[in-house]
């Protein structure tokens, strides 16, 4: 219900598109950003309905580059839901999901996650020289830790609604 939050932790690597993503689905707003390093963590809400009544999303936006530190380890000891985000453009970005994964479950277990691959706007023929993941690659690894993939793209706006609406959805029927 409304009186209860859901929060969800938006993680990944340093440019991955972790605020425009947050951004695009709690302001609505179609146009992107520049990129601007998060500082700590940052925080937007929005309510959406699900088939387990409506939620009221915490979403909050971490920097990539931080340490585990005691800041970090609050919101993660209070969330509900994981993003696991990489990108289409970053090999670097889908070599540290499986730390992303690890740091975040060894603090709360319980968690409904998500792997986020974005920017497959880069995927299209034009732009094949920026594209350095494939998202079959990113697919194996999901499939072997029984997790969904979203192929995303912040810029299109394809599938964003998608991975919040089902980690708000698993996140409420737990
Ligand atoms: P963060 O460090 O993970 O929070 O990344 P940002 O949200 O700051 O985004 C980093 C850069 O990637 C910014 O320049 C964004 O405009 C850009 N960006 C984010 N999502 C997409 C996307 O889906 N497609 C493209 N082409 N660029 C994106
Ligand atoms: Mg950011």
């Amino acid at each position: 219900d409304l009186e209860t939050p859901v929060g969800i932790l938006v993680v990944g690597s340093g440019a991955v598109g972790k605020s425009s993503l947050v951004k695009r689905f709690t302001t609505l707003s179609n146009t992107l950003g520049a990129y601007r390093k998060t500082v700590g963590v940052e925080f937007a809400e929005r309510t959406v309905a699900t088939p387990y009544g409506d939620a009221r999303l915490q979403l909050w936006d971490t920097a990539g580059q931080e340490d585990f530190d005691a800041l970090a380890r609050q919101y993660y000891a209070g969330a509900h839901a994981v993003a696991l985000c990489c990108s289409v453009t970053d090999r670097g970005s889908l070599r540290a999901l499986p730390a992303w994964r690890a740091k975040v479950l060894a603090t709360c277990p319980d968690l409904a996650v998500a792997v986020v691959l974005n920017k497959v706007d880069y995927l299209v023929a034009a732009e094949q020289d920026a594209a350095k993941v494939r998202p079959g690659e990113v697919a194996a690894l999901a499939k072997e830790w029984n997790l969904p993939l979203f192929q995303v793209s912040v810029k299109s706006g394809q599938n964003v609604d998608a991975v919040f609406m089902h980690l708000a959805t698993e996140a409420m029927r737990r």
